[in-house]
């Protein structure tokens, strides 16, 4: 793992999700029973979860990098189109992967601020997950 991935990877929130649901509405959670793109049932438009607190692990534990402090605030998944997360794809390495949402928001801005802020390339996911040849490189370094 390169070291401005890891540095994402083992970052601590610092900021709170607010009314973001997109998460919820497109991971999969195997305790859900839910799958990639089914919205999770507990997700409330503009609130969060309805269940705070009492969810499942992979609720708990899972930070997208906006949540990490990379980007802007209009960077937020919801508000931006794209969720950019730390993941490790199928027969791959670690690094900083994006999947857009909103098929109607340009998301250029948003890749690319935080490809800059983290300082390593934001690779497109297709709507399987899997890396498209599509990626954002950084253009200034931390
Ligand atoms: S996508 Fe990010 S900001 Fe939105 S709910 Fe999930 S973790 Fe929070
Ligand atoms: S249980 Fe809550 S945090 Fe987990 S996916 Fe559903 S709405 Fe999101």
């Amino acid at each position: 793992m390169v070291p401005e991935v890891a540095a994402v990877h083992h970052g601590k929130v610092v900021r709170p999700c607010g009314g973001c649901t997109v998460c919820c509405d497109v991971l999969p959670v195997e305790a859900l029973n839910k799958g990639l793109h089914e919205r999770c049932p507990h997700a409330v438009d503009g609130v969060g979860c309805s269940i705070y607190g009492e969810y499942f692990e992979i609720c708990k534990t899972y930070r997208c990098v906006w949540t990490l402090g990379h980007g802007s605030e209009e960077d937020r998944p919801d508000l931006s189109g794209v969720l950019v997360d730390c993941r490790q794809v199928r027969g791959g390495e670690r690094g900083i992967y994006a999947l857009q949402v909103d098929h109607e928001k340009n998301i250029q801005g948003t890749l690319q601020r935080i490809a800059d802020d983290v300082g390593a390339p934001v690779q497109l996911l297709d709507e399987e997950m899997e890396p498209r040849q599509t990626s954002t490189s950084p253009t200034t370094k931390r």
